[in-house]
């Protein structure tokens, strides 16, 4: 590719498509994979995912839109706090699976709406409870949300009162379904099972004491992704494996869980052109075409972006190439902040001003979180590889709607 067609994201729908199917098939059938599409919402990438998901997390209005738009028969569930009543009310128009509710407040105004909608509309509601979390199994694993302030969902103690408030029937047309908790993110497969174990155990106890039935359990999403470690995969197996066992302690129930990293992003790439290499104060450094405007993942989660080299012999000029040999080099970006790093003191045999580099791992939480307009560089292109002819045979019904992507296979915006 020449230099000024990059940088450019490249995802490879083909692996999306495998991966994501190996995942459902990792699953028990009383499992229901959403997909949250916070993590990537390109249109392209929600369609690969879609024979493989049995829905899709949305966590705003744009995305309601955005996701009913570009898998128009695909099942919603709308989560995330502040909810507007504008979003909420376009929610139930959109006839969403479930709303994740995550206050007080957010039930009556729910619960408002309905009762207004002409005796027609129903919504079913899952509480999205921050539920404490205890046990020997989750020391030292990283929980970040469960039982600890946070925006998110309801305290025990407001749990409690809207359970009240629903089993006293206040909101006639809300249909309780059951229990959403997605307390951390980062976990590995077996403390995950550990803390849904925990979720279940609540929401059982929870639906015995408030007389009522809490028929389904949404344990989030959160599932392991190792930047550090590109081979080193959630262990879907041993998690589908370990959900199968809590469903047969608990025949009535269905789990819900809703990845979003572990989902995408192995499948997308950022690739770019080394401008520059130079030494500073000891560290050397190449400057890239790009940067974190473009893939912010690195600098959001302060890691290294496992990249790759690829070496250009052409060098078109009279003048000494810049190179690093046998050293580490660090990766920085256009913007004028020392804060534009993609990835720090990686050993490399030789890299070039010229060469090609390629970031891994950039399919999830990558274009879509970064700061594009910072210093009006262009974007980047999109290129959606595809090798797929037969996209019509693995589709049920209600993904039929959607055309196949064509040959050739890449397409640029
Ligand atoms: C972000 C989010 C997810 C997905 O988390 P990942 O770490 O990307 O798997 C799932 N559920 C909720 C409620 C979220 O906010």
């Amino acid at each position: 590719m020449p230099g000024d067609e990059l940088p450019a994201y490249l995802y490879d729908l083909e692996a999306l498509r495998s991966h994501a199917a190996a995942v459902r098939a990792a699953l028990p059938e009383r499992v229901e994979l959403y997909y949250a599409a916070k993590a990537n919402p390109e249109a392209e990438i929600l369609a690969a995912l879609a024979p493989s998901v049995d829905g899709f997390e949305v966590s705003s209005g744009g995305e309601l839109t955005h996701v009913h738009q570009a898998v128009p028969e695909a099942p919603l569930a709308f989560g995330g706090p502040g909810k507007t009543r504008a979003e909420l009310a376009k929610a139930l128009e959109t006839g969403v699976e479930r709303l994740h509710v995550e206050s007080e407040h957010e039930l009556h105004m729910l619960g408002e709406l309905t009762a207004r909608a002409g005796g027609h509309r129903e919504a079913a509601v899952l509480l999205r409870a921050n539920l404490p979390l205890s046990g020997r199994e989750l020391e030292g694993s990283a929980l970040a949300m469960g039982g600890r302030p946070t925006p998110f969902g309801l305290d025990p103690a407001q749990l409690e009162r809207c359970l009240r408030l629903l089993a006293e029937g206040h909101f006639p047309r809300l249909r309780l379904r059951g229990i959403h908790a997605h307390l951390a993110s980062g976990l590995d497969a077996a403390t995950q099972l550990a803390v849904a174990e925990q979720i279940v155990d609540r929401a059982v106890e929870l639906a015995r004491r408030h007389r009522t039935v809490l028929p389904e359990v949404n344990v989030g999403g959160g599932m392991a992704v190792d930047y550090a470690d590109p081979a080193a995969r959630f262990d879907w197996a041993a998690y589908g494996a370990g959900l199968g066992r809590i469903l047969d302690a608990h025949p009535g129930l269905t789990l819900r869980v809703e990845p979003g990293r572990a989902m995408t992003a192995y499948s997308g790439w950022y690739a770019t052109e080394v401008l520059d290499v130079k030494h500073s104060y000891g560290v050397r450094f190449a400057v890239v075409r790009g940067g974190t405007h473009h893939l912010r993942t690195p600098a959001a989660r302060q890691h290294d972006q496992p990249l790759a080299v690829l070496p250009v012999e052409d060098w078109p000029h009279p003048w000494p190439r810049p190179v690093a040999e046998s050293e580490p080099v660090t990766f920085a970006g256009q913007l004028c902040t020392p804060k534009d790093v993609l990835a720090r003191q990686v050993p490399v045999d030789r890299l070039r001003a010229g060469d090609r580099v390629v970031f891994a791992m950039a399919g999830a939480y990558a274009w879509n979180i970064s700061h594009h307009d910072f210093l009006m560089h262009p974007r980047p292109a999109f290129h959606f590889l595809d090798d797929q002819v037969r996209a019509s045979e693995s589709r049920p019904a209600w993904k039929a709607g959607r055309s196949a992507p064509a040959r050739p296979a890449s397409t640029a915006r």
